[in-house]
């Protein structure tokens, strides 16, 4: 039992060097790759319920790896975020996004398309993101009205007073802030009271489930309702079916992304949506 308990031991701690040793080889070859090209942006279009138009777009992340192919967002962002490789990477994609905003707009004037651009944990504590921002919008000539910042709740967490300070700042400077996969967090209802923001996207958890669980059904109604009542637009994501969408017009939902809209898609593809 000794010898099958080290044993044991070993095979765990040499799994854990070799999941180390792959984090560790992913941050050293996702360092430049912005510079190198293998970054892009995917765009998935964002429509208003009402009427199914098309109104803005959320930019998300793509790494195609030399060797590797495709990565998946959720596994090279939680590196780039874990090892600070973010706070380059971040202002790269605000950059980005807010260049592809400014064009749409020029070739498709009076469509005035907004892009949503994810910002992580470490990038709203590291320096100034309502400077960085400003600084983006001049340089780039995009008004402020043609940005939304998405952040989660995760990053909200812990340090309300000085996160809702830069909100305020942010919102002021009329660029619209959303809360991200809302509803999965247990204290989603009270941090509506002390952080200020435009929106909430229901996480698409919820979404999934909407024509089957009642629970979500109520849970979706009841966000819906409490958002409004406080002036805050409602963003469902994951709509990957025609009832989803039907049910959530007819609760009122303001905007809806997902699947049965549209796929995230390159910016030229998605140039070809406005055309
Ligand atoms: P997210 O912000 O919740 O983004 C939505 C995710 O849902 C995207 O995954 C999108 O492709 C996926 N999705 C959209 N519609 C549907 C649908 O109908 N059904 C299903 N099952 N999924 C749908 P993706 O692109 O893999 O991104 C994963 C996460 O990576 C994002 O989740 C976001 O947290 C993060 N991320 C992506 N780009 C960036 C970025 O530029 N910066 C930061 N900080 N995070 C990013
Ligand atoms: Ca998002
Ligand atoms: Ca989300
Ligand atoms: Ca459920």
């Amino acid at each position: 039992a000794k010898v099958a308990g080290k044993n044991c031991h070993r095979f765990y701690s040499r799994a854990m060097d070799q999941a180390v040793e792959r984090r560790v080889r992913m941050e050293q070859d996702l360092r430049g790759a912005w510079e190198r090209g293998e970054l892009s942006l995917a765009y998935q279009p964002i429509y208003r319920l009402e009427d199914r138009r098309l109104v803005g777009a959320e930019a998300l992340l793509r790494w195609h790896h030399p060797e590797y192919g495709a990565v998946a967002p959720s596994v090279f962002i939680d590196v780039a975020e874990q090892s600070g490789l973010i706070e380059t990477i971040g202002p790269q994609v605000l950059r980005a996004a807010c260049m592809d905003a400014v064009e749409w707009r020029s070739d498709f004037p009076g469509n005035d398309l907004f892009v949503s651009v994810n910002v992580s944990p470490r990038q709203l504590r590291s320096g100034d993101l309502a400077i960085q921002v400003e600084q983006v919008l001049a340089q780039t000539g995009l008004p402020a009205d043609g940005l939304h910042i998405e952040l989660t709740e995760t990053a909200v967490i812990g340090d309300e007073q000085r996160v809702s300070g830069l909100l305020a700042r942010l919102r002021d400077a009329g660029i619209k802030v959303w809360l991200d996969d809302f509803g999965t967090g247990f204290s989603g209802l009270s941090h509506l009271r002390r952080v200020p923001v435009d929106g909430v996207k229901i996480d698409r958890s919820f979404i999934a489930d909407v024509l089957r669980d009642p629970d979500d059904l109520a849970l979706t109604t009841a966000i819906i309702a409490m958002a409004h009542s406080l002036g805050i637009t409602v963003v469902a994501e994951g709509v990957e079916k025609e009832g989803q969408y039907d049910v959530l017009r007819e609760r009122g939902c303001d905007l809806a992304q997902g699947y049965w809209l549209g796929y995230p898609m390159n910016g030229h593809d998605f140039r070809g949506l406005l055309a």
